[in-house]
């Protein structure tokens, strides 16, 4: 090995923001044969540019929001941050939420105003009303993100929020790939209608919905069976998921403290390119060192 290429990779790296925690990371991602990924916030930007609320027959789609908003603020996912920002576009006062237990990767339940709110991206109950069902058709067209709101243990409404892809992600993915990524997974939270969407569209090789933080660990630990395997993520959901791979990187701009802490590799900036070019870093060092 050449331990110079290692250290003028490692500084090639912190020079474009991208904090390589060892020799050994960077050595490990320019073998890396397998990429998974999550997607809210990694792929696609996490900053919805559409919101739409529904309310059920009889409540104010603005109260929805404002009791949403109000639970979502202490909470580090990015689905909750837009939701909070679309409140504060809205010039609505947002309660402190008291009692707060969020479920990584699925919602928030917390005590607003005196009554009980959920917000997160739970099932469709099977016995949902007309309307959420509605909501539920429509929101698999448009491959939105839906966002379900209960108080007191009613279904209250549904927030829609279009999270589009980041624009360079096309891009980035073929420049993966041409690095030696030959596999490209995605492990989300999220339904599985925008998820196979993005597959489709990026042509990714396995897409899995519905991920619980162990099913991501799950399936991360699948993959190193045949391939060494680099994960990217953003959320709390995927902390254990990052260090369970080969190679955990943290998309660290906006992600949670927890996915930077458990990564080997933080992009401090909210590019996803910069893993491309983290990945061409590791292989040049890689053919200078044997
Ligand atoms: P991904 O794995 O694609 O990054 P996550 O597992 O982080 O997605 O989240 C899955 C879904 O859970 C999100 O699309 C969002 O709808 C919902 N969700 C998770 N946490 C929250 C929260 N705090 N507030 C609202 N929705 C949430
Ligand atoms: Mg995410």
């Amino acid at each position: 090995a050449a331990p110079v290429a290692i250290v003028s990779g490692l500084s090639r790296a912190s020079r474009i923001g991208v904090v390589i925690r060892g020799g050994g990371a960077l050595e490990n991602l320019g073998h890396a044969r397998t990429l998974v990924m999550d997607k809210t916030g990694t792929i696609t930007t996490g900053r919805p540019t559409g919101t739409d609320i529904v309310a059920a027959p009889g409540l104010d789609p603005v109260e929805v929001l404002r009791l949403a908003a109000a639970a979502d603020q202490v909470s580090p996912h990015v689905i909750a941050a837009a939701l909070v920002q679309e409140a504060r576009m809205r010039s609505l006062t947002l309660s402190y939420p008291t009692d707060v237990v969020e479920e990584a990767g699925t919602g928030v339940t917390a005590t607003v105003d005196g009554h009980r709110v959920t917000v997160g991206a739970r099932q469709l109950p099977p016995d949902a009303s007309a309307w959420a069902r509605a909501v539920f058709a429509r929101s698999a067209l448009d491959g939105a993100v839906v966002v379900w709101v209960t108080v007191d243990g009613r279904l209250a409404g549904a927030v829609q929020l279009v999270d589009p892809l980041r624009r360079d992600a096309p891009r980035t993915l073929r420049r993966l790939r041409s690095a030696g990524l030959n596999r490209l997974v995605m492990l989300t939270g999220d339904r599985p209608e925008p998820a196979e969407e993005i597959g489709t569209v990026l042509g990714l090789d396995l897409v899995c919905a519905q991920q619980t933080p162990s099913d991501k660990v799950a399936g991360v630990r699948r993959e190193r069976e045949s391939a060494v395997t680099v994960m990217v993520g953003d959320g709390v959901n995927d902390a254990p998921a990052l260090a369970a791979a080969t190679v955990g990187v943290a998309m660290g701009a906006r992600g949670s403290t927890a996915s930077s802490e458990a990564a080997d590799i933080v992009l401090t900036t909210d590019r996803l390119d910069r893993l491309a070019d983290a990945m061409e870093i590791a292989r040049r060092s890689r053919r200078i060192a044997v």
